[in-house]
């Protein structure tokens, strides 16, 4: 099993001075109890960064902190876009890649997505590729195809650099903020589908987490009987006691407690 990894998205949540709230509480229940197994990221607005790495920084607090997205472009007249770099020198060391939120409203095209995931890899941040069907998809048997497609897209002739950098996000847009969680055969099988295709594209050691309406109720049967290596939290990442139970339930998954 790889270490897990929970990752919280914070969408466009949390002004600046809430954001740092977040990131307080979070550090302080994170001293009084590690959590020795797991990776922990969260992902906030762009405007909060800067913020909560001080945070982060100051008080030593074990996380990492990532971005919801990056444009494509290394730099240049794009109005209103952040470059990988820039977020490199905020000490930004993830990035969401594709989520379908950014697929569905904004443009975000299966070719910008294998473009943008190597703007990212190329300057050493891991990127963390969203996929997942919608529901038409999967109630027509659909949602395999569907997300080789995607990982095709995004992923094939990745020189071999770049791929310990990428994570893959199953997230069936159906589960996405909507409270409908995939069942744990669902995720078994997508995880055990994208582990295969990954390896096809030689990316068998690639992390495959689960996102979808992941809560403190849910998240050890989808990490035990999901198999999966960690998740991908929107809604319960904006609470600190939500988001570190997550985190609590991968640490004990992986430590062979639950
Ligand atoms: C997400 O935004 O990636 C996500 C999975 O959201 P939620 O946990 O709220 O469904």
């Amino acid at each position: 099993m790889n270490r897990p990894l929970v990752i919280g998205n914070w969408k466009m949540n949390l002004d600046y001075v809430e954001a740092v709230h977040l990131i307080q509480q979070i550090g302080v229940v994170l001293k009084n109890k590690p959590l020795e197994h797991v990776e922990l990221v969260v992902v906030p607005p762009f405007v909060d960064i800067r913020s909560v790495t001080s945070v982060v920084d100051s008080e030593r607090v074990a996380i990492e902190v990532g971005a919801q997205h990056a444009n494509v472009h290394e730099a240049g007249a794009h109005t209103g876009e952040v470059s990988v770099s820039m977020l490199e020198r905020l000490n930004v060391k993830w990035v969401l890649v594709g989520h379908s939120e950014r697929r569905a409203m904004y443009a975000m095209t299966d070719e910008i997505v294998a473009q943008t995931l190597r703007t990212v890899v190329r300057q050493g941040l891991a990127a963390v590729l969203c996929v997942g069907e919608e529901l038409s998809i999967r109630e027509t048997e659909g949602h395999n195809d569907f997300v080789t497609t995607q990982l095709h897209a995004a992923l094939e002739g990745l020189d071999e650099r770049w791929r310990p950098l990428v994570t893959i996000a199953y997230e069936p847009v159906w589960a996405i903020g909507t409270g409908l969680t995939a069942t744990t055969e669902q995720v078994r099988e997508m995880t055990e589908h994208i582990r295969t295709v990954a390896a096809s594209l030689s990316l068998g050691e690639a992390r495959v987490l689960y996102g979808g309406s992941v809560n403190a109720e849910n998240a050890t049967a989808l990490m035990s009987e999901g198999r999966v290596d960690g998740f991908l939290v929107g809604g319960a990442s904006l609470k600190a006691e939500s988001f570190l139970t997550i985190g609590q339930a991968a640490n004990d998954c992986y430590d062979g407690k639950r």
